[in-house]
C-alpha cells in the first residue's frame, strides 16, 4: 500500500461485484474509506467485510441509482458519517444486447437509459454540492469501449455509454469554472472479464438469439493484447484519476481496452 488516496472518502455506486467491486478494494487499499452501494444486498456486504478483514474502512449502502430520494439520503448518511466525500465512482451500469434495434422494447431502452444515463446524472447532482462544500475532489464515470466507438447489437448501451462521455466533458467544464479543484473524467473499458456478461440479456426482446457471450473468448479475437481485461486493471486506472497524481487532469478519457481502440488485429 502506498496511500495514494489517504485520508479520503470514495463513494462507488455498482460496487458489489465486477468492476466496482475491484474500486472499492483497491481505493480502500489505498488508504480511503470507502462507500459501496448496490441494490444487490448480498454481494456487496461481502465485498465490505473481506475489504475490513484486510484492516481497511468500507460501508455497504443499499441503493438503487435510479432513485433520487435515495440519492439525497445516501449522500446526507456519506456527510454523517465520514463528514466529506472527496471520490465519486459512478460505475453501476447494465447491458442490453439485442440482434437488431427493431427487437428492442421502449421499456428495455428506457431501463438501460434510468441505470447508465440518469443514475450518472443523479449521482453529480447529489454529490457535487458535498464535494464543493469540503472544497475539492475527483468524480469518475465509467463509460466504456461503446462510449468511443458503435457495438453490434448494443446500440442503446452505446447511446448511453456515449452519453456519459460527454456529459463528463461538459460537467469537468462546469466544475473547472468553480475554481476549486474539483476534476471530471471518464473510464473506458474493452472487453473486461466481469459477471456482467452473464447478465446481458440477449432474450430481452424475444429475438431468440440467446448464447451466452464468452469474453475472454470474444476479446482473444477482438483485442490486440489477445486476452480480456481484469477488473483490477480498470481499477488501477480509476485510482490514478482518484489520486493527487492526476491533479492536472479533467475532462480526458482513460481508455483501458488491450488496444481495440487503437484498430483492428487479425488472429490466426
Ligand atoms: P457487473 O454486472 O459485474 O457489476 C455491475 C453492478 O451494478 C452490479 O453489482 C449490479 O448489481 C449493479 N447495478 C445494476 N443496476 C443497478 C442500479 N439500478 N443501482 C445500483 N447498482 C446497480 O458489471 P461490471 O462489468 O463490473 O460493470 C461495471 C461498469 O463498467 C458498468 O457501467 C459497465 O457498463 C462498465 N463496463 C464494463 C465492461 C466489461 O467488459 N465488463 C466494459 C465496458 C464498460
Amino acid at each position: 500500500m502506498t496511500g495514494q488516496v489517504q485520508g479520503k472518502v470514495a463513494l462507488v455506486t455498482g460496487g458489489s461485484s465486477g468492476i466496482g467491486a475491484a474500486v472499492s478494494e483497491l481505493l480502500a487499499r489505498e488508504g480511503a474509506a470507502v462507500v459501496v452501494t448496490d441494490i444487490d444486498d448480498l454481494k456487496g456486504p461481502e465485498v465490505v467485510a473481506g475489504i475490513k478483514k484486510a484492516g481497511h474502512e468500507a460501508v455497504f449502502l443499499h441503493q438503487d441509482v435510479t432513485s433520487e430520494p435515495r440519492w439525497a439520503e445516501v449522500v446526507a448518511e456519506v456527510e454523517k458519517r465520514f463528514g466529506r466525500l472527496d471520490i465519486l465512482v459512478s460505475n453501476a451500469g447494465i447491458g442490453i444486447s439485442v440482434p437488431s434495434i427493431v427487437h428492442m422494447s421502449l421499456e428495455d431502452w428506457r431501463r438501460q437509459t434510468a441505470i447508465n444515463l440518469d443514475g450518472v446524472f443523479l449521482s453529480v447532482k447529489h454529490c457535487l454540492p458535498a464535494m464543493r462544500r469540503r472544497g475539492g475532489g475527483s468524480i469518475i464515470m465509467m463509460s466504456s469501449l461503446a462510449g468511443l466507438r458503435g457495438a453490434q447489437t448494443l446500440a442503446g448501451y452505446c447511446a448511453t455509454k456515449g452519453g456519459v462521455r460527454l456529459f463528463a466533458k461538459a460537467i469537468a467544464m462546469e466544475c473547472a469554472s468553480f475554481g476549486d479543484g474539483i476534476r471530471v473524467n471518464s473510464v473506458h473499458p474493452g472487453i473486461i472479464d466481469t459477471p456482467i456478461w452473464g447478465k446481458i440479456p440477449m432474450e430481452a426482446s424475444g429475438s431468440g438469439t440467446n448464447a451466452p457471450i464468452d469474453p475472454e473468448e470474444r476479446a482473444r479475437l477482438a483485442a490486440p493484447l489477445g486476452r480480456a481485461g481484469h477488473a483490477m486493471e480498470i481499477a488501477q486506472g480509476v485510482l490514478y484519476l482518484a489520486s493527487d497524481a492526476s491533479r492536472y487532469v479533467t475532462g480526458t478519457e482513460l481508455v483501458i481496452d488491450g488496444g481495440m481502440n487503437a484498430g483492428g488485429v487479425v488472429r490466426q
